[in-house]
């Protein structure tokens, strides 16, 4: 596989450009929106979309009823709308149960919720499992509410219905699978939530234009918590498959790349992608897994602990633009989701030609410049990268170091490697080690990447 070369690789103005038309849709865990959402997804990649009634118990968790909202307002006895569903889908509180009424100013407080320390954003926030409503607005549209009575109406239901949920599976020559997963349940954000799903999206585009794969993929568009939990319940049989897995989130605001490592620590994913941010031109960093953050928690749970990681840019509560109105089109940007675009298709380039081969010539070094091994193309760095990764390679592939363990001891990139042992195996110098028997079960038990 190599990356660079991919011609259907997609720009960051395809990317941003499903952000922008996926921002106005009033998504939840479950209703219309999610819906919606998907078929727009389908135009990218081809997911199936699948439906799991409310009631269904998953785990300790039960699915809850579908929630869909046409309208909402407070309006001035004058009839004037001084709060707007239709101008931000953030001004109601997520899940809301349907409302009509005139209330006091003093009455309707209690049902609103503001930002002081940001006073012209609105907060975004949600009441799934404790029936109840509210409006969110700008600690500026506060103010200039009079003391008055006023009608308010949020023209929504709450009824029995489904989750919703999308899915891809992409079979590849093994079915040894990759999970890639992202929320779908958070209505105008753009980097918490969208800029996940057009990364995811369009990973799934470049995936399926490829004409091989090693492994299996499986794409996941799902709403947070709910959704992994209901899909790891109703999925539990094929578990053992996934061998490595990743959440894509908050991709397309500022900052660099921060990995919250697997429950493991160390499994192959977990190098993979330090290598691949190790050599990215960015500042990046690396984390331990925590029990908290998205929904990397449910797949690497105790009775689940599958090797996945979390995948983002500055972490969801440290950024103040984080569920409020100002995680916006302009809070995202093109350059952003394209560069975490090829930062995953550098980390399934890894987990694709990940292998271990053996020396053909271990006794002393073998004359690499008789056989024209020495490049004499590129720049002088790049050529001493090349150079070094022949004899790295040549000197770990004693069939006990793989090509990634071989990157992370010589501090070069896969990809560099990778070629190197492209270039020696040309020359007769290496051979690829076809896994023992012992080592395909290891494999098999899902031990292999340890
Ligand atoms: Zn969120």
């Amino acid at each position: 596989m190599t990356v660079v070369a991919s011609p259907s690789a997609a720009t960051g103005t395809d990317l941003y450009t499903l952000v922008r038309q996926l921002y106005p849709i009033c998504r939840s865990i479950t209703g219309d929106g999610v819906r919606e959402t998907l078929r727009r997804i389908q135009q990218v990649v081809p997911v199936s979309v699948v439906e799991v009634p409310s009631g269904t118990r998953v785990f300790d968790w039960v699915v809850p009823r579908e929630w869909n909202i046409r309208d909402a307002w407070i309006k001035s006895l004058d009839g004037r709308r001084v709060i707007d569903f239709q101008a931000s889908n953030l001004h109601v509180v997520s899940y809301s149960t349907p409302v009509r009424a005139r209330l006091s100013l003093a009455e309707l407080k209690p049902h609103l919720s503001t930002l002081p320390e940001h006073p012209t954003w609105v907060p975004y926030k949600t009441s799934y499992y404790k029936p109840s409503w509210g409006f969110c607005v700008s600690a500026a549209q506060l103010e200039t509410l009079i003391d008055a009575e006023y009608d308010v109406c949020i023209d929504s239901t709450l009824e029995d219905g489904h989750l919703t949920y999308g899915e891809c599976y992409l079979p590849g020559e093994s079915r040894d699978e990759v999970l890639i997963s992202c929320h779908v349940c958070h209505p105008s954000l753009c980097n918490d939530n969208l800029s996940g799903v057009s990364v995811a999206a369009f990973l799934g585009q470049w995936l399926c234009g490829l004409s091989r794969t090693r492994l299996s993929y499986r794409l996941l568009f799902i709403p947070g918590t709910i959704g992994s939990i209901t899909w790891l319940a109703l999925n539990r049989d094929t578990l053992g498959a996934i061998r490595h897995g990743l959440v894509l989130t908050g991709l397309g605001g500022p900052g660099g790349f921060v990995y919250k490592r697997s429950r493991d620590g160390n499994a192959l994913i977990d190098r993979a992608v330090e290598n691949v941010l190790q050599h990215w031109n960015d500042q990046s960093s690396i984390r331990d897994f925590t029990p908290y953050g998205y929904d990397e928690r449910q797949y690497c749970s105790p009775g689940i602990n599958l090797s996945v990681g979390c995948l983002s840019r500055t972490p969801y509560d440290e950024y103040p633009e984080y569920h409020t109105s100002a995680d916006d089109l302009n809070f995202v940007a093109p350059n952003q989701l394209e560069a975490s675009l090829r930062v995953c298709q550098s980390i399934i380039e890894v987990l694709e030609d990940e292998a271990t081969y053996l020396t053909l010539n271990p006794m002393c070094e073998p004359q690499l410049g008789r056989r024209g091994l020495y490049s004499t193309t590129g720049g002088a760095g790049e050529r001493r990268g090349n150079e070094m990764a022949l004899l790295w390679v040549l000197n770990f592939s004693d069939g006990a170091h793989s090509l990634l363990d071989i990157a992370r001891r010589a501090s070069l990139p896969f990809r560099t490697v990778k070629r190197a042992a492209v270039l020696l195996e040309e020359h007769q110098l290496l051979r690829r080690q076809q896994a023992t028997k012992m080592e395909a079960n290891r494999m098999e038990q899902g031990l292999g990447d340890r």
